[in-house]
């Protein structure tokens, strides 16, 4: 049997940045609507900081407008709270993230359940939550699942019938993958650290999307042979070969033997990454839009 077709994440996300960007330039034509996208960083954790950086980068080439509202660590929940009010106000602001995770002594849910749900680019709003565990069509989605959906439906067209695992049961990503694939008409299985037969449960799938967080743990031989992979996981992993002290990252999936045996699989990096904040960027865009009362595009 051949290799899978590797499923090239960076290439997708450009494509998806492009559509954005002209759909950006044709509501600031047609409307003079800017979208805009404000990402609140509380803390120095130097992760975040590496995302929050990009998030603004590509909003600007996206022709949006980027706000960065960066507060100390010791930031208080009231003081945090009353600038997520503030940018609720805000007409130039169309989509609100704060980036997680918040230091510890701020309630998180809180703060997300703060957000004006219209401007939830997240979809972590427990009103985004609801409309997307009941199927309505206008729920903001969460980034990464939505990714996966779109590189999903390029690959395979309808996915109507076919079975599906997700592997983590996550509210970032497990759930809402899952709810996204019963929407398009799969039978769905969510797995998690109490599943019993892992192994053959994945084996049985026409779709195993991995978010778990565990360095390749799903093998080769734990997929039916012909399937799609998408591989969610981003592990950290010591890289001797590459010199003392190196790192480098990997998936979920044990990537040189599971692709003998997919049909398509999504590599880490280049996979499912970048696509997360070219799908931020489309949230951005469809949120500005429906404040506006304008049609959301087909994005
Ligand atoms: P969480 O740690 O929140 O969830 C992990 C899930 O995996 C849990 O549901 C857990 O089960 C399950 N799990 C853990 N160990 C096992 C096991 N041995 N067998 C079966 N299930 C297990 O992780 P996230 O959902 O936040 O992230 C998952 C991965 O995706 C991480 O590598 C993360 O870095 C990556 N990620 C990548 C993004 C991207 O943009 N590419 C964005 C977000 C995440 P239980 O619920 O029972 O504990």
């Amino acid at each position: 049997m051949a290799d899978a077709d590797i499923i090239n994440g960076k290439a997708f996300a450009e494509g998806l940045r492009h559509r954005v960007s002209e759909e950006a330039a044709r509501l600031k034509a047609d409307h003079g609507l800017v979208p805009g996208l404000a990402v609140v960083l509380v803390g120095e954790d130097p992760a975040s900081q590496v995302y929050v950086r990009n998030k603004g980068k590509q909003t600007v080439e996206a022709g949006m407008q980027s706000f960065e509202h960066k507060l100390p660590d010791d930031t208080g929940q009231d003081e945090l709270l009353a600038l997520v009010h503030r940018l609720n106000q805000d007409h130039a602001v169309h989509g609100i993230l704060v980036q997680l995770p918040l230091p510890g002594h701020i309630d998180e849910k809180a703060v997300i359940d703060a957000i004006e749900t219209a401007k939830d680019v997240d979809g972590f709003h427990v009103v985004n939550t609801g409309k997307l565990a009941i199927g309505t069509n206008d729920a903001m989605v969460p980034c990464t699942p939505l990714g996966c959906l779109m590189m999903l439906k390029d690959k395979l067209g309808s996915l109507s019938g076919k079975k599906a695992l997700v592997l983590g049961r996550s509210n970032i990503v497990g759930k809402p993958m899952a709810a996204l694939l019963l929407k398009e008409n799969c039978t769905v299985t969510i797995a998690h650290s109490r599943t019993r037969n892992l192994a053959d449960e994945c084996r049985a799938a026409d779709i195993l999307v991995a978010a778990v967080g565990r360095p390749r743990m799903v093998k080769g031989d734990w997929i039916k042979p012909g399937a799609v992979v998408i591989d969610v996981g981003m592990n950290r992993i010591d890289a001797p070969e590459k010199g003392e002290g190196k790192t480098r990252l990997v998936g979920d999936v044990d990537f040189d033997a599971a692709v003998r045996v997919a049909g398509a699989i999504t590599p880490v990096p280049g996979g499912v990454g970048p696509m997360t904040i070219a799908c931020l960027l489309r949230n951005t865009v469809v949120a500005a839009c429906s404040q506006k009362g304008l049609e959301a595009p087909d994005l």
